[in-house]
């Protein structure tokens, strides 16, 4: 089967989220590779100005920016919807952020479409109607979440039954060699600075209390359908690693390369085939030395929330993420002291309304109860 099917042997791209970091680099990947994509419609959520240039620069036919209709030719969600799940696109690269993301990926998923997946919160809080989705219409989603995408390569020629445990490794954030004294009194500026990663944010945040790989814990488990049990995670300061799988046999394969989401994002649009990168490999003439440190729990217990969460099943995984959120506004806003936040969160944890997370609705009420009990805390 030919992985660049559409008639001019491009593959035709909906960039959703194309204003910010991930879906920048997406755009990056595209124009380097012009001759093998065509980016026909590009989204985001406010940044108007910024969305209609890069329009106009890859001269997408489809522009839809969800706070600024002057810009869209897009009428609305549902439209956006109508025409990711149309014959016009190809491949969706889903880079928006939270759980605006939902029901573009849904409606792509649908359609029996390809969705390169960097929204975690979509899989945290509806994991399971995603997954469910895919399977009945033949939809696929590539990880492009980089640990998520060196499981997928790591996994790619393997016996899944063989599978013992995934290994996701996580540099630590700021400040995991921080003391638990100093912690309380981090500040949102302290926050914003990762030793490895420019990303967003609301990602460097979560990166900072752990939340972003307790999301990634339950994104594996949803992926790759493998329990909580089977996932650990390594704290890996030197993010070299981008994470690994261990085999029954005791055999580990880990994936390497440099600290370039364009990277894993080039995977996922050029899949199942591998183009060249531009970027600088990684260099083993000179040295270079990898740690490994274990996690501790006690001092940062999201992870353990996010087992937790994965356990409960239901409407665990919509309540987390909708703390989360709750939680990193009001320390955002000073309300709320850093070392608080997963604790905020743990507390809301303990009121999970019943039912599945297996519709709109079901989710918003969710994340307004999860929201209370954030405020209250
Ligand atoms: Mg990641």
């Amino acid at each position: 089967m030919s992985s660049f099917s559409d008639q001019n042997g491009r593959r035709r791209l909906a960039i959703l989220g194309a204003t910010g970091s991930v879906g920048r680099s997406a755009i990056a990947v595209a124009q380097a590779y012009s001759n093998r994509f065509q980016t026909v419609c590009v989204t985001c959520a406010r940044q108007g100005k910024k969305l209609q240039k890069i329009a106009q620069e890859l001269h997408a036919r489809y522009c839809f920016c969800a706070f600024d209709a002057s810009v869209s030719n897009v009428g609305s969600e549902d439209e956006l919807c109508e025409l990711l799940a149309g014959p016009e696109i190809d491949v969706v690269l889903c880079a928006i952020q939270g759980l605006g993301a939902l029901k573009p990926v849904l409606a792509a998923l649908r359609a029996g479409k390809t969705v390169c997946l960097a929204t975690k919160e979509v899989l945290v809080a509806a994991g399971e109607w995603v997954m469910e989705t895919a399977r009945q219409h033949g939809g696929r989603i590539l990880p492009v979440d980089s640990e998520h995408c060196a499981i997928f390569q790591c996994l790619r020629h393997e016996d899944h039954d063989a599978l013992r445990r995934m290994i996701l490794t996580c540099s630590g954030g700021p400040f995991y060699r921080c003391a638990s004294e100093k912690l309380h009194a981090v500040t949102p500026a302290e926050t914003e600075r990762h030793p490895t990663w420019a990303m967003g944010p609301k990602i460097t945040l979560d990166s900072a209390t752990l939340m972003n790989k307790a999301f990634e814990v339950m994104e594996a488990a949803w992926l790759y359908g493998v329990p909580e049990s089977q996932i650990e995670v390594v704290i890996h300061p030197q993010a070299l690693i981008h994470s690994m799988v261990e085999f029954v046999d005791g055999a580990v394969l880990a994936q390497l390369g440099p600290t370039d989401m364009r990277l894993p994002i080039q995977y996922c649009l050029t899949y199942p085939e591998r183009f060249p990168s531009l970027m600088r490999p990684l260099d083993f003439a000179s040295p270079m030395s990898m740690e490994f440190l274990p996690l501790d729990d006690q001092r940062f217990p999201a992870i353990d929330l996010a087992r937790r969460a994965l356990r409960m099943g239901g409407l665990a995984g919509a309540v987390l993420n909708a703390a989360n959120d709750s939680a990193c506004r009001r320390f955002r806003e000073g309300s709320l002291a850093f070392d608080a936040i997963v604790p905020a969160i743990a507390e809301a944890l303990a009121h999970i309304p019943a039912g599945k997370a297996d519709s709109f609705a079901a989710l918003e009420q969710a994340a307004q109860i999860a929201a209370e009990t954030v405020k209250k805390y």
